[in-house]
């Protein structure tokens, strides 16, 4: 299926327009064919005129400047179809904008430079171990790994995007609280454009999870949509009529404090009961008998061995909660895609099957919308990385276009 253009997806440019100011107009559509490029791929110069609504000439003349930036090149298809002139394909410059990705986990931290149409020219990454995590040492690290990474491409990157599990503050990138790392209070954004002088950009990272698999996963061409992040800890980004739901100063998507059991588990946060105390991966252990810091792959092996009627009794508790939570998701947010990421990606297809079932029955929105579909996310254990990637490019391709 050919991807459409999404006017108003988070960080679009927006449709082509003609008959504004002739600066405007020109600078304008150059970010809205960069950005078709850089999201969608290579396409014909007749492609881009049809999808972005102008003149044939107009489409001449974006294509022109942007190759004398540098930013596209024009090129015969590698496969041509049928008789006669193959069209030029338009094709953007992996190497002629560059951002540096930087997801920022419980377990690790893993960082990629990643080239205009989204490609990963390299990648960097560690564990950490305890006391590693403490906010000092890890964001010191960034700052060594960066310059060491950058070697490994010819542009040096234009911005930075940072994947944080905690709660953020857009217009700065300060981490107000991240538990499951024990941050508290930390200036992630100012100490790391200080420390490489550039551009940088800080968010949740579900918000980041939702913006990848939206741009370039699971979700994409879907306007309405929930991406729920399970791992040590919950948490939701949103899509709503193609854009991303942010909140007051950034903050929406704590989807995992949502309290779904007033008599359950004390939770982190100081609340009892939240959905996280139920959907997370202690609670997951729990559900298969096993200790609750289990580590990450032991976890995943463990539910790749279930057998589908053991999946289905062993995590039933656990299903039901997730389903509980969702159905409540669902009628507040009324998206037509959950995707589920991370640890929550790897449940059994009894166990996905059943929470959707759940979702279609028990939720009103979902009966309205026959039916909001949950599934896995495309992207993996990398949606936060590409999303940070993407974060990044949001602004840079607006400074590209001059
Ligand atoms: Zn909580």
């Amino acid at each position: 299926m050919r991807q459409q253009p999404r006017p108003g997806t988070a960080g679009s440019s927006g449709p082509v327009t003609e008959g504004a100011r002739p600066d405007d107009a020109r600078r304008h559509n150059r970010a809205a064919v960069l950005r078709r490029l850089h999201v969608d791929g290579p396409c014909t110069r007749a492609v881009l005129t049809g999808e972005l609504g102008v003149n044939r000439s107009t489409i001449k003349a974006v294509v022109s400047d942007l190759t004398e930036s540098g930013l596209v090149s024009e090129r015969l298809p590698v496969r041509r179809s049928g008789a006669g002139r193959p069209s030029l394909l338009v094709v953007p410059s992996a190497a002629a904008a560059v951002v540096l990705a930087v997801d920022i986990r419980v377990d690790r931290v893993a960082m990629a430079l990643v080239g205009l149409g989204g490609q990963i020219l390299g990648r960097c990454g560690w564990r950490l171990r305890p006391g590693t995590e403490r906010p000092a040492e890890l964001l010191s690290r960034v700052l060594e790994e960066a310059p060491v990474l950058a070697t490994e491409v010819a542009a040096p990157p234009a911005g930075v995007g940072v994947s944080v599990p905690g709660v953020v503050r857009r217009a700065d990138g300060f981490v107000h609280e991240a538990p499951h790392l024990r941050w508290a209070a930390v200036p992630v954004g100012a100490r790391l454009s200080a420390g490489l002088r550039l551009p940088v950009q800080v968010a949740n990272d579900a918000e980041l999870g939702a913006l990848a698999e939206h741009t370039r996963g699971v979700a994409r061409g879907a306007d309405d949509v929930v991406f729920l992040a399970g791992d040590i800890g919950v948490g939701g980004g949103v899509i709503s009529g193609g854009t991303a739901l942010r909140g007051s100063g950034g903050y929406l998507g704590e989807l995992g404090h949502m309290v779904v059991r007033p008599d359950g588990r004390i939770c982190h946060c100081g609340c009892r009961g939240c959905w996280e105390t139920e959907v997370a991966a202690p609670a997951l252990c729990r559900a298969l008998g096993l200790p609750v810091d289990t580590a990450r792959g032991e976890l995943l092996a463990s539910l790749r061995e279930l057998a589908p009627d053991t999946a289905a009794r062993k995590l039933d508790e656990f299903t039901g909660w997730l389903a509980l939570g969702l159905v409540n998701v669902v009628n507040v947010l009324a998206p037509r895609l959950v995707v589920l990421g991370d640890l929550l990606a790897a449940l059994p297809d009894p166990v996905l099957d059943r929470v959707a079932a759940q979702v279609r029955e028990r939720s009103m929105v979902s009966r309205a919308l026959a039916h909001t579909e949950v599934v896995r996310s495309a992207l993996g254990r990398d949606a936060q990385l590409i999303g940070a990637g993407e974060l990044a490019f949001a602004q840079v391709l607006e400074s590209a276009v001059g």
